[in-house]
C-alpha cells in the first residue's frame, strides 16, 4: 500500500498552486486528476489579475504562458435594440508590471503541472478520486482507479462539485443560488486581426463584460476576453434564474444569440471556433462558503466555493492559486508538527483570513445578494439605452432640451425606486 506525505485531489490551479509549494518544500506530494491531461477539463472566462498572488509564486511569471495583458476595460449594458458601452483605457493598466491577463487553461494548468512535477510533484493523469478512506474520524487516505492510496493529508481540489469533500464529510451540495452555470468557446482569429478590431497594439488585451440582453434579461452576464491568437466568449447564467425561468430558456441558444448580437457578430466575424466548454462556478460568496478543513483533510479553490463575481470582475482563479498556496503552507506547519488533526489544520483558515482572500470575500459579502436584483439585469440596460437613444435622437421637428428628455425616462415612480436600489448598492 503506497503512502505519500499529501494526496491532491485535483490538477486545476488550486491542486497544482499546492503541489507546486508542497513539493518545492521537499514534501512527497501525489496529485490525481481526472482529465486527460491538466487543464483538459478545466474552464474559465479567461482573465487572471496577477497582483495579489504575485508574490506567492515569485518564480513562475517570467515564464508562464500567459495571453495577453489587459489594457482595454469595457462594460456594455445590452438592451433588446440598443446598447450602451462603458470603456476604459488607462496607461497604468501598460505599465509593467501587469495587473490582469488573458489566459487559456489547458495551456497554463499543462504548464503549471510542469513546474510541479519538475519540484518533484507526481502527477497521474485520468485517474478519479472514487472515495476517502476515513479511520476513527480521521481522512487517511482515497480510493483512485481500484487503488488504496494513503497520506498524512488530503486536499480536495477537485473544483466546483467536489465529490471528495462531499465524501468526507465536509461539504454539502449548496442552493441553486451559490452557482452559475457558464458557456464559453475559444474563437480563432488572426492576431492582426484581433489588434486591428480592439484598438490594440503588440500583446495588449481588451476584457468587455455585458449584461441584460446577453443572458436575456436573466441574472448572469457575457464576457470576452483577447487571447494572443483567440477570442474567449460566453455566457454565464445564475442556476436559480434558469431554474425560475422554466424550460424556455436555453442555454446554449443563448450564447448562439450572443454571438449573433450586432455588438459581438463584427468581433467574431471570420473566426473559427477551436473549443466549446460548459461549468458551474460558484458565486454564493462568503455566505456559501463551504468547510475549509477537517481532521486530515483541507479544501481549496473552487471545491471550497471560493470564486468571487462582484459585477465589474468575476475571479476565482487567483483565489484558486491563493488556497492551494496556502493549504501546503498549512500542511508544512502541519508537518513540522507531526498532527495532522483539525486544530492543526485550522491554521489554514487562519492564513486565508489573513489574506486578500477572505478579507475579499468578507468585504463582498453582501455582493451576491445585491447583484441577485433583477432591475440590474433587465431594467438598467433598457433604461440607460432608452435614455441615450432618446438623447442622440433628432426629430423630424423640433427637439427637445435635455432635461424634458430626461424626465421622461426618469419618472418619479424610477427615481423612487432608483433610491432604493442606491441603498442596496451602497452595501457593495
Ligand atoms: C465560464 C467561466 C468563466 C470564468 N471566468 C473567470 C475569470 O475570467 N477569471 C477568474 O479568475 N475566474 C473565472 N472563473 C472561475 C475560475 O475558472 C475557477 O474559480 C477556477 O478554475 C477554480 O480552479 P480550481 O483549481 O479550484 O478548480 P478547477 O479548475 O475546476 O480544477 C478542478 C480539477 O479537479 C479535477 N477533478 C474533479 N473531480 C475529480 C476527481 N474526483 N478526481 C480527480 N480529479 C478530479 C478536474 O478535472 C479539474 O482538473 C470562471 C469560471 C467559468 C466556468
Amino acid at each position: 500500500m503506497e503512502k505519500f506525505d499529501v494526496i491532491i485531489a485535483g490538477a486545476g490551479l488550486a491542486g497544482l498552486a499546492a503541489a507546486y509549494t508542497l513539493a518545492g518544500n521537499g514534501l512527497e506530494v501525489l496529485v490525481l486528476e481526472r482529465g486527460d491531461y491538466p487543464g483538459a477539463k478545466n474552464v474559465t472566462g479567461g482573465r487572471l489579475y496577477v497582483n495579489p498572488i504575485r508574490d506567492l509564486f515569485q518564480d513562475l511569471w517570467d515564464e508562464a504562458p500567459l495571453e495577453r495583458f489587459i489594457v482595454r476595460e469595457g462594460a456594455v449594458l445590452m438592451a433588446r435594440n440598443h446598447s450602451v458601452s462603458i470603456g476604459y483605457a488607462g496607461n497604468e493598466l501598460r505599465a509593467e508590471p501587469h495587473q490582469s491577463y488573458s489566459i487559456l487553461r489547458a495551456k497554463f494548468d499543462r504548464w503549471l503541472a510542469e513546474q510541479a512535477e519538475a519540484k518533484g510533484a507526481m502527477l497521474l493523469t485520468k485517474v478519479r478520486v472514487d472515495e476517502v478512506i476515513k479511520e476513527d474520524e480521521k481522512i487517511v487516505g482515497v480510493l483512485a482507479g481500484g487503488d488504496e492510496l494513503r497520506a498524512d493529508v488530503v486536499i480536495a481540489c477537485d473544483g466546483v462539485l467536489s465529490l471528495v469533500s462531499e465524501k468526507a464529510g465536509l461539504r454539502t451540495p449548496g442552493s441553486p443560488h451559490d452557482y452559475a452555470v457558464g458557456l464559453k468557446e475559444v474563437i480563432a482569429l488572426d492576431p492582426a486581426v484581433i489588434n486591428d478590431r480592439f484598438h490594440l497594439e503588440g500583446n495588449e488585451g481588451a476584457a468587455l463584460l455585458f449584461i441584460g440582453e446577453a443572458t436575456r434579461g436573466l441574472f448572469g452576464g457575457g464576457f470576452l476576453y483577447t487571447n494572443k491568437e483567440s477570442i474567449s466568449l460566453g455566457v454565464v447564467i445564475g442556476v436559480q434564474s434558469l431554474l425560475e425561468a422554466g424550460s424556455a430558456p436555453d442555454a446554449p441558444a443563448m450564447l448562439d444569440a450572443f454571438k449573433q448580437r450586432p455588438e459581438i457578430a463584427p468581433l467574431i466575424r471570420g473566426g473559427t471556433t477551436l473549443e466549446y466548454a460548459a461549468h458551474v462556478i460558484p458565486e454564493g460568496g462568503y455566505k456559501a462558503l463551504g468547510p475549509l478543513y477537517g481532521n486530515g483533510m483541507l479544501v481549496a479553490g473552487d471545491a471550497a466555493g471560493l470564486a468571487l463575481n462582484i459585477g465589474f470582475t468575476v475571479r476565482g482563479m487567483e483565489y484558486a492559486l491563493a488556497s492551494g498556496y496556502y493549504a501546503a503552507q498549512a500542511v508544512l506547519r502541519a508537518s513540522a508538527a507531526r498532527n495532522f488533526n483539525s486544530e492543526t489544520l485550522a491554521i489554514y483558515k487562519q492564513f486565508l483570513e489573513e489574506s486578500f482572500v477572505l478579507k475579499d470575500f468578507k468585504n463582498f459579502q453582501e455582493t451576491p445578494a445585491v447583484l441577485g436584483n433583477p432591475r440590474f439585469i433587465n431594467h438598467y440596460p433598457e433604461l440607460v439605452g432608452d435614455l441615450m437613444g432618446q438623447i442622440y435622437r433628432v426629430p423630424p421637428g423640433p427637439k427637445d432640451r435635455l432635461y424634458p428628455t430626461m424626465r421622461k425616462v426618469f419618472t418619479l415612480t424610477e427615481m423612487w425606486s432608483q433610491l432604493k436600489d442606491l441603498r442596496d448598492v451602497s452595501k457593495i
